[in-house]
């Protein structure tokens, strides 16, 4: 079948599954959004691409943008890092508090809310204007210039993000956030309001499945390193506590967010992108995860 067919045949598979799943109403912006909504993209790193449904409408893309700000922290510490956080998979929910405690405010990994925080942390001490870096960062590998920061939903956040603030503060009173709790959580709330659309998402993960440089410019973002690792963090991190099963029934590195949307690459040939809002109870998009499940079922392809 061509790749089309088989983003159709997806498409028309999945659709009935969105009911089975909620939509996050946590973030009281985010429960605004249309249920029905479903979007698959797919980038080759040769530059073709495929899209079914709504695949040009923003939506939050909430934890999706850990992975770009992880990428903005790693390129100014490398290695040390790993003096600020951990990276094995967690176990747990990707807000949850328990380990942090009796891990002494160092996070499992970066892709977790804590870790995420942390990231903030290092990325407020390192960059003069974080929000715009990540902005450019963002519009740069895209060549997506209307790419914007949604601030009602950054705001509705802020104003519930009752969990995160704790996370912050636990980090704080063992010495793992340098900056002040509001400044970082302002910027992790701002990073997550961050809107693409599927197929600005699936083009911006290129550099990813391509050895850390992006196809269409020759750009170096990360080194072949560097780029292998964040994949493997996004292998055994990127769903949370769900990223074993997804492992097991997809097999790519991948990352989804609350706002329904779901990246994952297949090194060296392509980047794939669902959007479908109503979760699972691990809170990933329950469709997306069907349509990822079948697309390497389909294809036959998959980093194994
Ligand atoms: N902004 C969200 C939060 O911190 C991101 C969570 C997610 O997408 N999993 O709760």
């Amino acid at each position: 079948m061509e790749m089309h067919d088989i983003l159709k045949t997806i498409y028309q598979e999945v659709k009935p599954l969105a009911s089975k799943g909620e939509v996050a109403d946590y973030i009281p912006q985010l429960s605004f959004i249309s249920p029905d909504k479903l979007a698959i993209s797919v980038h080759n790193v040769d530059g073709s691409c495929y899209e079914v449904g709504d695949s040009d409408t923003p939506f939050s893309i909430q934890s999706i943008s850990k992975v770009f700000g992880y990428t903005l922290a790693f390129k100014v510490l490398g290695p040390d890092i790993w003096k600020r956080l951990d990276k094995e998979p967690s176990g747990n929910s990707f807000n949850s508090l328990v380990q942090l405690e009796y891990e002494r405010g160092i996070p499992r990994n970066p892709f977790i809310n804590a870790g995420a925080i942390v990231i903030a942390d290092i990325i407020l001490s390192h960059y003069p204007n974080p929000q715009q870096t990540l902005l450019d960062f963002v519009r740069g590998i895209t060549n997506e210039p209307s790419i914007r920061y949604n601030h009602d939903v950054a705001t509705s956040e802020k104003l519930t993000g009752y969990r995160n603030t704790a996370l912050a503060y636990l980090m704080k009173s063992f010495k793992n956030i340098h900056n002040s709790v509001e400044d970082v959580l302002d910027f992790y709330f701002l990073q997550c309001s961050l809107e693409m659309s599927s197929k600005n998402l699936s083009k911006s993960f290129l550099y990813l499945a391509n050895h850390g440089i992006v196809p269409s410019t020759n750009e170096q973002i990360l080194t072949v390193s560097q780029s292998k690792r964040i994949s493997a963090l996004m292998l055994t991190c990127g769903l949370y506590n769900e990223s074993g099963d997804f492992a097991y029934r997809v097999g790519m590195p991948a990352k989804s967010g609350v706002g329904g949307g779901v990246v994952a690459i297949i090194p060296k040939k392509l980047s794939i992108c669902v959007w479908s809002p109503p979760l699972n109870r691990f809170g990933n998009s329950l469709a997306g995860i069907e349509a990822l499940e079948k697309f390497t079922t389909y294809t036959g392809d998959s980093i194994f």
